[in-house]
C-alpha cells in the first residue's frame, strides 16, 4: 500500500515524496482516512509510531477544504502538547508537508519559557497553531489569538499533559472552543484519567491502536 491510496491531494504527496516515505505507517494507514473523513479520533500511539504525519497531513488537508477568506488572528486548527520540543517538531511538520499547498497556510509554534512579545507578533495571519496549555491561555488573554474559528482540534501526548499537571488549562482551553468540530486525541497510554477525559472530548471516535 503506498500514500497515494490514502485520499490526499497532490501537493501533499509530492512533499511525502520528498521525505522519502514509501510505505505508510500502520497508524498513517488508519488515521489518515479517518481523519479525512471528518472522524474524531482516539489514537494510542508511541513516539516513533509514526503519529506526526498521521495527524499533519490530513488536518493540512482538511484545512483546505472550506476556504472560508482567513480572518486575522483566527486559528483553523490547534494543537496542544506537553512540551516546547514537541511543539517545534510538530510545527516542522507542518511547514515540511503544507509547502506545495495551493492554498497557503502558515503554523507557527508557542511555548512558555521564552518571552510572549515575538510570539504575539508571529501570530498575525497563522492558521494553525501548535501550543503549550499555559502559553496558549497567556496569548488569549493578550487578545494575540482567538480561537473561535477553530475547526480541528488535536491533543498530542495527552497522557504526559495530564501527567504534568495540566488538566486544569486544558480544560479552560476546551472551553474556548466551538463545540462543532473534530477532535484527534493521541496518547501513548490509556489511564483512568484519559478515558474520562476522552469520553466527554470526543463523538464516537474511531480508536486506533498500534
Ligand atoms: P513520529 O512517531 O511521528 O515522531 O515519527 C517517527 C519518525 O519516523 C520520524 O523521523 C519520521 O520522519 C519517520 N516517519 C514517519 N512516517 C514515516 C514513513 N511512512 N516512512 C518513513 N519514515 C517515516
Amino acid at each position: 500500500m503506498s500514500f497515494s491510496s490514502l485520499g490526499l491531494s497532490p501537493a501533499l504527496l509530492k512533499a511525502v515524496t520528498e521525505q522519502k516515505y514509501k510505505t505508510p505507517y500502520p497508524i498513517q494507514k488508519e488515521a489518515i482516512p479517518a481523519i479525512l473523513s471528518g472522524k474524531d479520533i482516539l489514537g494510542i500511539a508511541q513516539t516513533g509510531s509514526g503519529k506526526t504525519a498521521g495527524f499533519v497531513l490530513p488536518v493540512l488537508e482538511q484545512i483546505q477544504k472550506n476556504t472560508r477568506p482567513l480572518k486575522n488572528r483566527h486559528i483553523k486548527a490547534l494543537v496542544m502538547v506537553p512540551t516546547r520540543e514537541l511543539a517545534v517538531q510538530i510545527n516542522t511538520a507542518f511547514n515540511m508537508f503544507g509547502k506545495y499547498l495551493p492554498v497557503k497556510t502558515r503554523s507557527l509554534a508557542v511555548y512558555g519559557g521564552v518571552s510572549i512579545n515575538p510570539q504575539m507578533i508571529d501570530l498575525q495571519g497563522v492558521n494553525i497553531l501548535v501550543a503549550t496549555p499555559g502559553r496558549l491561555l497567556d496569548l488569549i488573554s493578550a487578545k494575540a489569538t482567538s480561537l473561535s474559528e477553530v475547526e480541528i482540534l488535536v491533543l498530542d501526548e495527552a497522557d504526559k499533559m495530564l501527567n504534568l499537571g495540566f488538566k486544569e488549562e486544558m480544560t479552560r482551553v476546551l472551553n474556548l472552543l466551538p463545540a462543532r468540530r473534530q477532535t484527534l486525541l493521541f496518547s501513548a497510554t490509556l489511564s483512568e484519567d484519559l478515558s474520562t477525559f476522552q469520553k466527554k472530548l470526543l463523538r464516537q471516535p474511531v480508536v486506533i491502536k498500534v
